[in-house]
Formats: C-alpha cells, sequence, structure tokens
C-alpha cells in the first residue's frame, strides 16, 4: 500500500513516535472527496470513513476532518460521525462542543451580505451562495467563465472589503466570513484536546489548508494534495495517494 507514496514522507511518518499522542486532520473536499462539478455530489472515497475509524481506534490517536463547508453540510456528505471528529466552517463548528458565538452586530452583517450578495449573483446563472452560520460562500464553479470573473471581481470590490466582513478565496469560491475562523487556529483548538503535545499529521489540498500547515510545528507533518504553493512539507500527487497514507498511519501505532 506504501509503494505508491513518496518515500521521504513514509520515513517521516515511521518517526512519530507510537507512544505520544497524533491528531491526523484532513480536509474533506479534494483531499478524502474527489473534487465534483456540483458541489452536493461529493462523496468520500470508498473505504475511507472506514480507514477513519480504525485510524481513530488506534491508541493515543485522534481523527479530525477539517472542512470549508457547514458543519451539517459536512456531516450529511461525508458520512463521517463519532469516533471522527468533524470541524465545519474553516474551524466556526465543531461537533465536539465548541461554536463560535456569533453577536448581533454580526447576524445583522450577515444578513447584509445575504442582500447584496443574493442581488450580485442574480444575472450569472449557476454562480450560488451557500449560507452558513458564520459565512456565506460565493460559488462560481457552475457559471461560465466571464460570469464567474465578473461576480468574484464584483466580490471583491465590494462586500469584501466591508468593516467586519473576512475573505476567504478558495477553488472557483470566495467566502465570506463575519467572524475571523481559520484552518490553522482550528488545529490548533483539536491539539489541545487531544493531548498535551500531540503530534500533528495535516493533510489538505485548497490555499484555506496552508493556514493550517503554517500553524504546524517542526515536528508536526504537513501533506499537501496535488499541484500549488504550499506551505507543507511534503506532497502527493492525488486524492487516490491519500486512504495510503491513512493506512500507513493506522499500521504505526
Ligand atoms: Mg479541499
Amino acid at each position: 500500500m506504501t509503494a505508491s507514496l513518496p518515500q521521504d514522507l513514509v520515513d517521516r511518518l515511521r518517526e512519530i513516535p507510537a507512544e505520544a499522542p497524533l491528531l491526523v486532520c484532513s480536509d474533506f473536499d479534494g483531499t478524502l472527496a474527489p473534487i465534483v462539478t456540483r458541489p452536493e455530489d461529493a462523496r468520500p472515497l470508498p473505504g475511507v470513513a472506514d480507514q477513519l475509524v480504525r485510524l481513530a481506534g488506534t491508541d493515543h490517536t485522534c481523527v479530525a476532518v477539517v472542512s470549508g463547508r457547514s458543519l451539517a453540510d459536512l456531516a450529511a456528505l461525508s458520512g463521517f460521525a463519532d469516533p471522527v471528529t468533524l470541524v465545519g466552517s474553516h474551524g466556526g463548528e465543531f461537533t465536539s462542543g465548541f461554536v463560535s458565538e456569533i453577536t448581533p452586530q454580526q447576524e445583522e452583517l450577515l444578513r447584509q451580505l445575504d442582500d447584496v450578495l443574493t442581488r450580485m449573483i442574480a444575472d450569472a446563472p449557476g454562480a450560488e451562495l451557500e449560507r452558513k452560520p458564520l459565512s456565506i460562500a460565493v460559488h462560481v464553479r457552475q457559471a461560465t467563465r466571464p460570469d464567474a470573473e465578473r461576480v468574484l471581481g464584483a466580490v471583491q470590490e465590494g462586500p469584501a472589503l466591508w468593516p467586519g466582513v473576512h475573505p476567504t478565496a478558495g477553488k472557483e469560491v470566495l467566502e465570506l466570513a463575519v467572524q475571523q475562523v481559520d484552518k490553522g487556529s482550528a488545529v490548533e483548538h483539536l491539539r489541545r484536546q487531544c493531548g498535551d503535545g500531540a503530534t500533528v499529521v495535516f493533510i489538505g489540498d485548497d490555499v484555506t489548508d496552508e493556514r493550517a500547515f503554517q500553524a504546524l510545528r517542526p515536528e508536526d507533518v504537513g501533506v499537501k494534495v496535488g499541484d500549488g504553493e504550499t506551505a507543507a512539507a511534503y506532497r502527493v500527487p492525488a486524492v487516490s495517494d491519500v486512504p495510503p497514507i491513512l493506512t500507513l498511519l493506522a499500521a504505526l501505532r
């Protein structure tokens, strides 16, 4: 199973002490689930759910899936559940109890964003809004290229600049949050839950995963899936390379 993995990554994972706490975090879309045209069609690779449960059942090991999707969406599409911790909205929503409080001002800002974004995508067929508890994501994967560029440009120069709005760009998506959350702070929160000094293995493919890679410590392991600039020390070419990593980790615990 490990034959296809880069040897430097295999060697590095073998160095993680088996008796010390380990937190394995993975992104969902493009990492455990192949990217699809319609976001609602995303499903994990066959067998991945069982692999995550098996890994979470090994000694001193915590497993979390950290996604930009809403927690409800992530749970429904992935089918993942306890003992796998699910984190939605880039760290804004945790199954393990922690949910960021939204203030009345932030709620009002979210309503204003909804109004203006709804108008902005009205004449761009295929563009969609995804409403989450702390943010609204503008998806343009299914819009024509000129419409996609026009909508994203207008959002970037408009509501993305409003005070109190935190924009995050992803693949074919621009998300506007009313509270600063990112995968880096999510990883630190999960690390504290898992056990003091836990080593982290983080696997992800998108620009939003870079915040997590940047938050890693020297003893942690970041694995970028696919092309693109990254702060991760290791890289695998495709989603199909991720299950062998999970298998190897389970075997090493
Ligand atoms: Mg992803």
